[in-house]
């Protein structure tokens, strides 16, 4: 794979109990759920820690899907997310292999990822697993978010405005944005800016992308 953030994932490093941990935790039905008490399970917690701070570097404190910051948000904002869900037996040894991680929201993770994976272009083929390529989203490791997305926004005082831009002709910017219901996050940001209920449940509701695009004078 060709890294595209920094610090890169091959200078990821262990110590030696915490890899002993790991490759311990990959021996059982649920690696990342395990916990087998004492300095094993203090290690699991250290090896989790740094990778939470590692992709939190990675991606600028951002949510690696709907790129709303994080900073600051500790576990009540953020997760350490799986692309390839944990929950999914044959997914797990790559429970804790860091090209399969990153850190999301917990709109993004909870809402609309959950244990889904039909962002997976081919589920069979392992090889198009660790590349861009096998995926219909904007890929945490595998691709550079910019060159797909850009999330912009506005505050002032208790308001916030959000807008995103997809680069024309990317697929995985336009399949990434409906994925998520990124549209949701705009629609719902302009409704709260203007004093109104938060709409995103009602999808449709409320206001015209056009409105968004005079808002931001495009
Ligand atoms: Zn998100």
């Amino acid at each position: 794979m060709i890294d595209r953030y920094l610090p890169a994932l091959d200078e990821f490093a262990l110590t030696v109990d915490e890899q002993n941990a790991v490759a311990a935790a990959l021996t059982t039905l649920d690696p990342w759920g395990w916990s087998p008490g004492g300095a094993q399970s203090k290690a699991i917690a250290s090896v989790k820690a740094k990778i939470l701070s590692y992709h939190l570097q990675r991606h600028g404190h951002k949510c690696c899907y709907c790129r709303v910051n994080l900073y600051g948000g500790g576990a009540f904002m953020t997760d350490r997310e799986h692309v390839l869900p944990k929950s999914i037996a044959g997914y797990r040894p790559w429970s804790y292999t860091m090209w399969n991680l990153g850190i999301a929201c917990k709109r993004c993770n909870m809402e609309y990822k959950g244990s889904n994976t039909d962002f997976v272009v081919d589920p069979d083929d392992e090889a198009q697993l660790m590349e861009s390529e096998g995926y219909r989203f904007i890929h945490p490791n595998f691709d550079l978010y910019r060159e797909h997305m850009s999330r912009s926004s506005q505050e002032a005082n208790e308001s916030v405005i959000v807008k995103y831009t997809i680069v024309p002709g990317s697929l995985k910017g336009e399949y990434t944005y409906n994925y998520f219901n990124l549209r949701g996050l705009e629609v719902n940001s302009f409704d709260r800016a203007q004093g109104l209920q938060a709409s995103e449940s009602l999808g449709e509701a409320a206001v015209e992308t056009r409105s968004l695009a005079e808002f931001f004078g495009q």
